[in-house]
């Protein structure tokens, strides 16, 4: 067993040496002996401390994510037969054991001693925060219950797990159930790149010409760009209606009945619990402590951004009257109308911008803020072992000098690759028993390689993609957290832990910053304020309509779980007309059917949390405007920011190290500026 790479106590993966057939047996082995570990912990008479109860553990866990992160990460960025032929084993391997230590009752005890123990207050921090994480999530798994109720939340839970894929199963039937053929004539203004989507459906299928599918990408060529209005009105009807009592597949997978058994379930399960309903439950791992809060919140931004959103949709009646002829601007029109209106406002193509984002330069510029702003130095390595030529390996290093993290960026498409960009965890920061384990992560895009005469050129999306991805690494990297379950971006509440990254974005939108990369690749000249002014109008056009598309979805699935009332079901069409009352500008037919493809909420993780999204862009939006006020490349306003909430990670609450960099509460003003909208 010791030749097995993936057991190897290097400080890196070696990635030159790691074989498929290497995982199942480290899997096995490392598996058996974390049981063991556990038995013994648990079979031990001596009084329970956090150092004889969790750091055993937190040893343990380490040990699963340096045998695992380098196969899961190969799985996604260079995958092969024989690496899929195993890796589900294993990942299941894995998972089953989670929850076999979630599950464990003594283990629980165990921990619940160590909070229990009278010196527990003297423990550090992190230490307090890493017990109480443990505690919270053994009884948020029903551990804690005494029978029956124990047994009933066991089978409320496995009910659920079963719900979600049957929701998920019947919104992909149902999205793969409609395709019409088309020809060119119907598809009539369409870029290249929409027919050629179209082509391949029908490639795929076994057809000539083109095959309109349910495909999101397909659903938003048509909804953007077809001059044809019938068919943007059948593909809206079919999308729609998806696994509903309505539409071209009426009944056929119909989730209604899922729905109301889902919430009827998570309500149940939630009260077993000792929550009031399932949206308090929600809130145990969130930031926005009570739903009077989470309601303020959606309530105030909808109230500010509605009249935004109610002029931008009559200036849009008005010009799809006057210029495309359309009298009843319908929801089929409203994606095809807004794109010829944004094109005429702005004559702002990627195209036009694409020349001043060669990938090379955009990082040279995002290492030389990071370095203002943070005083942190990148260093590339070479010789370290990758996965594919063109993968890097960057040291961090601190201003003495000292390396004190790694990351490994993976920049452009290629097959066998996963599509879309993230952070990944590599190593996390681990200090305990001799071992001083430093962070390293994984950045991973799908930029456009270089040609053979010119560097990748970036539209400015990926830029803001790769600034995005890069504040998640600063979170991972910068952290000075020792125990790696509440390090980085591990323990932090979910609707929070999108702050960095999102804070990173503003830099993509600041003339300064802007001025560090944004270069012609041939000519060297810097992007010119003209395209820049033109860049900034863009950016806030029709945010009013995005915002309040953003707040129906996030409180109809928080009111839905927070109102639920078993005496009278689930409501879910009555609550979303309610919902649309309040906030819509355009009001969607009465036979759509939203909620039957909400994936996020009935079968994601996002149950009364899809406000997470604008609540993390608000924490952000408002960190970023103390910059704003102190220069964006503020180096005492930069050290705060890494102190009081890059540096400690989960090791305590996100609100109270937010408090302490913004001097108060986070306010919505900001994040209403970044939208164009007057606080
Ligand atoms: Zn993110």
């Amino acid at each position: 067993m010791h030749t097995n790479p993936l057991l190897d106590a290097g400080d890196l993966p070696r990635f030159g040496a790691i074989r498929p057939e290497h995982v199942q047996p480290a899997v096995a082995a490392v598996l058996a002996d974390y049981r063991a570990r556990i038995d013994a912990l648990i079979a031990d008479p001596t009084p329970r401390t956090f150092a004889n109860t969790l750091l055993p553990q937190e040893a343990q866990e380490n040990r699963v994510e340096r045998l695992w992160s380098p196969v899961s990460h190969l799985h996604a960025v260079a995958d092969s037969a024989a690496l899929r032929a195993v890796y589900p084993g294993a990942e299941e391997a894995i998972s089953d054991f989670g929850i076999e230590l979630g599950q464990n009752r003594d283990l629980f005890v165990a921990v619940k001693a160590v909070a229990d123990a009278a010196d527990f207050g003297t423990l550090p921090r992190a230490a307090r925060t890493l017990v109480e994480h443990s505690l919270r999530d053994f009884r948020l798994s029903g551990v804690a219950l005494e029978e029956p109720a124990r047994s009933r939340f066991r089978e409320i839970s496995n009910a659920l797990t079963r719900l979600a894929t049957e929701f998920e199963e019947a919104v992909l039937d149902a999205t793969q159930a409609w395709t019409e053929s088309a020809d060119a004539t119907t598809l009539a203004g369409l870029p290249e790149t929409g027919l050629e989507l179209m082509r391949a459906a029908a490639r795929a299928a076994g057809q000539d010409g083109f095959l309109v599918t349910l495909t999101p990408p397909s659903v938003q060529a048509i909804l953007t760009h077809a001059q044809n209005r019938a068919l943007r009105e059948r593909v809206y009807t079919a999308y729609h209606t998806r696994a509903s009592d309505q539409g071209p597949h009426a009944g056929e997978f119909d989730n209604s009945a899922r729905i109301g058994e889902i919430l009827r379930l998570r309500h149940e399960a939630a009260r077993l619990l000792g929550f009031a309903n399932a949206a308090e439950e929600s809130l145990a791992t969130k930031m926005a402590a009570t739903p009077a809060r989470v309601l303020d919140f959606l309530h105030d931004l909808a109230r500010r951004a509605r009249p935004v959103a109610l002029r931008e949709v009559a200036a849009l009646r008005e010009f799809a009257r006057t210029e495309l002829g359309i009298a009843d601007l319908q929801p089929w029109d409203t994606g095809y109308a807004a794109e010829k209106l944004r094109l005429k406002q702005f004559a702002l193509s990627e195209e036009d911008l694409k020349p001043y984002f060669a990938l090379p330069a955009v990082m040279d510029g995002l290492l030389a803020i990071v370095g203002r702003v943070f005083g942190v130095r990148l260093r590339a390595r070479d010789g370290v072992e990758v996965w594919h030529p063109d993968v890097r390996f960057y040291d961090l290093l601190d201003a003495a000098g000292h390396v004190f993290a790694g990351c490994y960026v993976d920049w452009y498409a290629r097959t066998g690759k996963r599509g879309g960009a993230w952070m990944d965890v590599c190593r996390s920061r681990f200090r305990h028993d001799g071992i001083a384990q430093i962070p390293v992560a994984y950045l991973t895009c799908n930029f456009p390689p270089p040609g053979p005469h010119r560097p990748s050129l970036l539209t400015h999306d990926e830029v803001i993609t790769l600034f995005h991805e890069f504040g998640h690494g600063l979170h991972h990297l910068l952290t000075q957290i020792d125990y790696p379950s509440v390090a980085g971006i591990d323990g932090v509440e979910w609707d929070a832990v999108e702050l960095p990254s999102q804070f990173m974005e503003n830099f993509c939108w600041q003339r300064e910053a802007l001025a560090l990369f944004a270069r012609h690749w041939q000519t060297g000249q810097v992007l010119p304020d003209e395209l820049f002014a033109r860049m900034l109008a863009a950016r806030h056009f029709h945010a009013g309509l995005f915002l309040v598309r953003q707040i129906e979805f996030a409180l109809f699935d928080f009111r839905l779980h927070l109102e639920f009332d078993p005496a009278r079901g689930a409501r879910t069409l009555e609550l979303l007309a309610d919902v649309r009352r309040e906030v819509a500008v355009i009001t969607p037919p009465a036979w759509q059917r939203m909620p039957h493809s909400f994936t996020h909420i009935f079968s994601g993780g996002y149950a009364a949390g899809y406000y997470s999204y604008l609540w993390a862009e608000l924490l952000a939006a408002d960190a970023f405007a103390r910059f704003e006020e102190n220069g964006v490349f503020d180096i005492a306003t930069g050290e705060a920011f890494r102190e009081s909430i890059l540096a400690v990670g989960g090791s305590r609450p996100a609100l109270e190290s937010f408090r302490e960099f913004r001097g108060r509460e986070p306010q919505p003003d900001a994040l209403l500026r970044s939208y164009g909208l007057a606080a």
